[in-house]
């Protein structure tokens, strides 16, 4: 299995963490279009990313991803849902900064204005949008910074991409309840593990397995492995999406489209699939029919 995510526990700790690899996944995204090397950088820890944080959440739904920005760089969005499956997309113009850059900070850098969403999407229940601030160098340093004043989880994250795989290893120290058990904890062990975290080099990051990461980081402690998850390239489009964009735009922009273009056709930037309305559908959603 090339695309997976590896949960961990330190036995006896408040501790747990996962890993991930993405590969027939990355090369999926990177095959729609053509994305220089630096934002190909971005793209693949912005899935590692989301495929980390969704892991972290209780939910059937998505979590995604979303810089917006001013200048050459456009957006960028990255998504995983509780299926595993991810998908990402970015738009940006033609910037010779972006020719080389082996990690996310050299987009970010290079950005205009930039903000950096985290938006969850319940199947059913409400959304939550976050803003994360973007002032860190790299992506996996704004996240930290956001789970340590946002959210209160003390969480380190680590994200690393070549032009195969991208990788990603995320620990977290979990909320402890009654007093016994705050007794029970070894202090230290948050320091020291984010400490040795930090000494992984981000090709042992892409191209060691899960097995081999943890052995080589926390091979003193005693980790427990649940079972392997997949991951997978998957795009959310939908024909049901399709109609609601329709009915958003409202029924003059339909009329208008329909002038142009009969039937209308919308196509997924992420997975190329293409919808077609012919007019009888596209106005059948206002409760229109043709005359
Ligand atoms: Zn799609």
């Amino acid at each position: 299995m090339s695309d997976l995510r590896q949960r961990f526990f330190i036995e006896n700790s408040p501790i747990r963490g996962e890993i991930v690899h993405l590969e027939e996944a990355l090369q999926t995204v990177l095959a729609k279009r053509e994305y220089m090397p630096a934002v190909q950088s971005l793209l693949g820890e912005m899935l590692s990313a989301t495929a980390l944080l969704a892991s972290t959440l209780k939910i059937q739904g998505r979590i995604s991803l979303q810089i917006q920005a001013n200048g050459t760089f456009k957006w960028a969005m990255a998504e995983c849902n509780h299926l595993g499956e991810v998908r990402a997309l970015a738009d940006y113009e033609e910037d010779p900064r972006f020719a080389e850059g082996t990690d996310s900070s050299t987009v970010l850098a290079a950005l205009t204005n930039p903000i950096l969403f985290i938006n969850i999407e319940p199947e059913h229940g409400e959304r939550y949008q976050g803003i994360v601030p973007l002032d860190q160098p790299t992506l996996a340093g704004c996240l930290i910074q956001y789970y340590d004043l946002s959210a209160q989880i003390p969480t380190h994250i680590v994200l690393a991409t070549n032009s195969q795989r991208s990788g990603g290893l995320l620990i977290q120290l979990l909320p402890r309840n009654d007093e016994e058990e705050q007794r029970l904890v070894d202090e230290d062990l948050w320091p020291r593990l984010t400490m040795l975290t930090e000494t992984l080099k981000p090709e042992e990051l892409t191209d060691l397995s899960a097995d081999e990461i943890l052995y080589r980081l926390y091979n003193e402690e005693e980790v427990r492995l649940p079972d392997v998850e997949e991951l997978k390239f998957g795009c959310t489009c939908s024909r049901e999406r399709c109609a609601n964009a329709l009915i958003q735009i409202g029924v003059t922009a339909v009329h208008e489209s329909l002038e142009v273009q009969n039937p209308i056709q919308m196509d997924c930037q992420c997975c190329n699939t293409r919808y077609e309305f012919t007019a009888e559908e596209a106005l059948a959603l206002f409760g229109e029919h043709l005359s």
